[in-house]
This record gives structure tokens, sequence and C-alpha cells, in this order.
């Protein structure tokens, strides 16, 4: 292989990886007048990683728009809720919980007006995720804080990308693409190790027409050699590399899963993480993670072992592989972590929803730019038509999906139920006696406005919300009353999507050492940062804090590299 360096490969700053934290970091550190040499293992079709796949959702407190939807939020309710899904209980936690405190006073103060100035705008009704576990000092948001991105991930990449281009117009950004970085160079320069460049592989070119998010080649054309006075790191987390997930899975959320669904694109290979360590940069809470329990396989894939997450409204009955309902508080999108431990104690890899149609016409959302076309296209005919007859790629995945059970009778619907637990991940049959029971127990709770169990109080609960009366919470009705079926089904899976710990940075995005000081030239940001400090969302997310991270960790080390040079 032939060897290339010259002038034209050195540039102020280096920036691996060019989704949403590299561009941030990149356009930030361009407007302060430095040059950038943008890299990325991928070709140009895939600008922008993950967020482009994403639903765009993004945690605001006290928004107008929540204002507007009769939301009462504060920086105060805001941080009880943050530290009590955090849970920081490490030494390692003290650069996470100050990132987690300034990124708070963002999300509070700066966030929103700063991307509305860029052109950013968000659906007017703010979506309740990650309600919680039951505990008002315990995991979870008080209040809805999930604002959706008009257009979704991709109208959060667009203003980013915009100043990027701008700026490769201009000449001071330039990109590299299919450059897969193999090695942080750190020369020592007055006698301390410095970040001075990078060295690696160009990629083989890929074929005209190729689709972004599928998977690249990953031929070697030559080695490259870069050379900067600041190299920061945005390479995402291990998300699409289960060996390393299961490398890394906690012991306290039971054994890891043998099966699941990709949630990101094979671009989250987690590859950079150890690269990075390599130089001295020290890596906190590895194993901090958050994967989703209500996964679906992609019947019109884009990368391999392709999964969807659905954003479950609270009104499907929840039960593990052998048919035994979950218990309070896991409820469909109240705890993520909480029910993936219930699960799996179960000793199986899926679990299954059980429902009707009213219920998924009002309640099932799926995570993903292109399963909502009319928020991505920017449609209000098509958002009209949403809450008028249901999401259309639902009525899709209601046909093709290969884990959905549709029938008119509980006894149709076990046989289908029964014949995808014949199917990897297999598992056991569910008997109609005790389902029939459970199911029949649970609708004599429907009569009154009122109730004792837990789920239908939570559901007349989350209807005094408007926005969820109007759009995310069915009204409360009978599951085996065939006038609101028919009933349905789905086999969920465990999706793999996001990293939460990562490379250790202070207040300025500095890579630290294991002896807690900077080491020079090196910054990070975004996923491979644990979007902050090495992971400020401890132990738990409230939502739409992943892409937010990127964007507040992006701009620090972007700002502050650019400084310091
Ligand atoms: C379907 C989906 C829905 C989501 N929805 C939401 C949401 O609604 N709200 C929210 O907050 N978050 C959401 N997220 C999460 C969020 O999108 C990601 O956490 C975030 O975009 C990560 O950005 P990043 O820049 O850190 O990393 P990435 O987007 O992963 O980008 C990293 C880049 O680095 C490149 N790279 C990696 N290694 C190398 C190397 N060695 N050399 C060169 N290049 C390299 C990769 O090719 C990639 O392009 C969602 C994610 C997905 C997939």
């Amino acid at each position: 292989m032939t060897h290339t360096t010259d002038a034209a490969q050195t540039a102020d700053i280096i920036v691996v990886g060019a989704g949403l934290a590299g561009l941030v970091a990149a356009a930030e550190a361009a407007d302060a007048g430095r040059s950038v040499l943008l890299l990325d293992q991928e070709p140009e079709e895939s600008l922008g990683g993950q967020a482009f796949w994403s639903l765009g959702g993004l945690f605001f407190v006290d928004s107008p728009e929540q204002r507007r939807m009769g939301i009462k939020d504060s920086l105060e309710l805001a941080t009880q809720d943050w530290m009590g899904s955090a849970q920081f209980d490490r030494d390692e936690d003290f650069w996470p919980r100050r990132w987690a405190e300034a990124y708070l006073h963002f999300a509070h103060e700066e966030k929103r007006a700063w991307l509305h100035e860029m052109g950013h705008r968000v659906f007017p009704v703010v979506g309740w995720a990650e309600r919680g576990d039951g505990r008002a000092d315990g995991h979870g948001n008080s209040v809805p804080r999930f604002h959706i991105t008009w257009g979704t991930g991709p109208g959060v990449v667009e203003p980013f990308e915009r100043r990027v281009r701008a700026h490769a117009e201009a000449g001071l950004i330039r990109f590299a693409f299919r450059h897969r970085v193999d090695e942080v160079i750190v020369e020592s320069i007055d006698g301390v190790g410095t970040a001075t460049g990078v060295r690696g592989r160009v990629l083989e070119p890929v074929p005209s027409g190729f689709e972004r998010g599928r998977a690249s080649s990953r031929s070697e054309v030559r080695d490259f050699e870069l050379r900067a006075q600041a190299v920061i790191v945005t390479s995402g987390g291990i998300g699409g590399n289960h060996d390393l997930v299961r490398q890394a899975w906690p012991p306290r959320l039971g054994e890891p899963p043998a099966t699941m669904v990709s949630g990101v694109p094979a671009h989250v290979d987690g590859r950079m993480i150890a690269i990075t360590e390599a130089t001295g940069a020290r890596v906190i809470n590895r194993d901090r993670m958050w994967h989703y329990v209500e996964g679906i396989r992609n019947w019109d894939p884009i990368w391999e072992n392709h999964g969807i997450r659905i954003l479950p409204g609270p009104s499907s009955l929840w039960l593990d592989a052998t048919g035994r309902r979950l218990p309070a508080p896991n409820f469909p999108g109240f705890d993520t972590l909480g029910t993936l431990h219930a699960l799996r104690r179960t000793g199986y890899d899926y679990s299954w929803f059980v429902l009707t149609q009213k219920i998924i016409e009002k309640e099932f959302a799926l995570s993903g730019s292109e399963q909502n076309p009319d928020l991505t296209g920017k449609s209000v005919r098509g958002v009209i038509d949403r809450a008028r007859k249901g999401p259309g790629p639902v009525e899709a995945f209601k046909r093709h999906g290969e884990d959905f059970v549709v029938a008119d009778t509980l006894a149709e619907l076990l046989a289908g139920m029964n014949r995808l637990a014949d199917v990897e991940p297999k598992g056991p049959q569910v008997e109609e006696p005790a389902l029939r029971r459970l199911i029949e127990a649970r609708d004599r709770q429907i009569d009154n406005p009122f109730a004792k169990d837990a789920q239908i109080t939570a559901m007349y609960s989350a209807r005094h919300y408007r926005g969820d009366k109007l759009s995310r919470v069915a009204k409360p009705h009978r599951i085996l009353d065939p006038a609101n079926g028919p009933l349905i089904a789905v086999k969920l899976h465990i999706l793999s999507r996001k990293t939460l710990g990562g490379l250790e940075t202070d207040l300025s995005g500095r890579c630290l050492t294991s002896a807690g000081v900077p080491l020079p030239g090196l910054y990070a940001a975004g996923e491979v940062n644990g979007f902050g400090g090495g992971g400020m969302m401890g132990y738990n997310a409230l939502e739409g804090t992943f892409l937010g991270g990127c964007l507040f960790s992006g701009r620090v080390a972007g700002r502050a590299a650019a400084a310091a040079i």
C-alpha cells in the first residue's frame, strides 16, 4: 500500500465522524475561523450518521410549546427528574454530573432559541416519553418534554449540514469520506503526549446509486496520515456491534440477550472507542447503555437485522414470553431499562404486546425518520390523515411485519402467537385459559372512570394531558369487545441502540487521561463521549437527550478546540 502525506493533508482541526456531533463541532470550529478536515469512513451519501434516521425528538425544558399545551415545567423539576434517572453513584460520575447540570441549563435557556435561529422548528404537540418508575424522585419525566422536530431527523441535521457545506464552499472545511481512522497520533511536544493527527485507511469507493444507511465495503485502497493541532472524536457508539454490546452488558440487567435486532446502521461499530483509548484517553461507564424492549423486525430493511422501535402509548397489555403480565410500573412507554431488567429475568429474548385496532391506531408510533413520512416531509395534510386514520407505516407493519398477528378471536390470536413462538427466538406456547382470564379481569376494570388496575389508572391519568388525549392515548375500552377489534399481538424484540458511557471529558470537551488531566489536542463529543463528560445521563435517559447531547457536546468541543489553537 502507498502512504500519503502532504501539505494539503493538514488542517487546524480534524473531526473524526460526520454524524450530528461531528457536523456541529466542525461548523462551530469553522465559524471561529479554523480550518477543519471532516473525516468519515462512510460515503457522502450517509452524511449525518444516525441523526438522519432519528425521529428528531428533542428534550426542552419549559418551552413555549409546553406552555401552550398547559404543561408547567421548570429547571428545578427537570433537574429532579434527571438526577432521579441518572442515579449517579460513582467517582467517575464527577464530570458526567457536571455535564448534566450544564446540559439542563442549555435545554432550559438556550437550546431552543439557538436552533430556532437556524430555522429549526418543532411539532406543537409535546410528547410524553419515558413516564418513569412511579416515584416522584425516581426515574422518568414528570411532564411531557419530547419535542419532535418538524422534518424529524433530517430537520435536525439540515441546519448543521448547511453551515458545514457553506464553510466547505469557502474552503475552510474539507471533507474526507471513506477515510477510516485506525490510529490517533500522539507525539511528545514539550515532553507531553499530544494528539497531532490520525492515521488510517482509505476504503474503496461505493458503487454509484449507493443508498444511505446501507453497510459499505471495508476493502482498503491505501493508507493515509493527516495532521492537525487538535483532533475531535465524534465517532458514535457501539449499538451496531452486538458482540461489543454483549461484552459491556451489565450484570444488573441480567444475562445479555443472544438475539437482538439492530436499531442503528452498521457504521455504529464502536471501533473508534478502543482506538482513542489507546492514546491514554480514559473510557468510563462502559456498562451503561440504553436499549429498547419494543423492537420489531423491519419488513423493508435498510441495514442488516434492521429493527424499528415502537414508541407505544400506555394501553397495550404487556406479557412476557410465557404469557404472564409484566408487573407495575412496566407499562408501555414508562421505564425502558426497568422493563428490560424484568424481561431478562424471564429467560427469553422476547415479549408480547396484546392490543386492539383502536389502540394501535392511536398509540403506535414508530421511531425513525423514514417511518414518519408526514412529519419528515413536513406535510400538514399527512399529519391530519394520521390523526384520522392512524399512521400508514404502522398499517404496513400490521400487514407485512413478521412479528404481527391480527385476528378476530382470542383463539385465533393465540394460534398466531404460538406459531411465532416457534420461530427464532423461540419460546413457550401461551395457554388460552390463563390469557383469557387475565384479559377478562382487566376488561372488568373498564366500566368506571377509575380503577384498581395500575395500568388503567395510568391511562386515565394520561388523558388529563391534552396532548395524550388528542393523539396518544386511546379511550380505555375492553380488549375482548369485538367492536374494538380486530385483536393484535406483536412479538417484541430487544433492540440495540444507545451507548450511555464513553470517553471522559471535562467541560471543554477535552479528553482526560486516567490521571484526570487533559490529553492535549484531543477532544470528544456525541455518543462516543456518552453525550457529554463520559455519560451525562448516568444509568437512564429521559429521551430526546441524545440528539441534544450531540448538539451541546459538539458545540462545546468545536468552540473549545478552536479557541485552544
Ligand atoms: C432510528 C433512530 C432514532 C433515533 N431517535 C432519536 C430521537 O428521537 N431523539 C434523540 O435524542 N436521539 C435519537 N436517536 C439517537 C441519536 O440519533 C444518536 O445518538 C446520535 O445521532 C449520534 O450522533 P453521533 O454524531 O454521536 O454519532 P453517529 O451518528 O453514529 O456518527 C458517527 C460517525 O462516525 C463515523 N465513524 C465511526 N468510526 C469511524 C472511524 N474509525 N473513522 C472514520 N469515521 C468513523 C461513522 O461512520 C458515523 O458517520 C435515534 C437514533 C436512531 C438510529
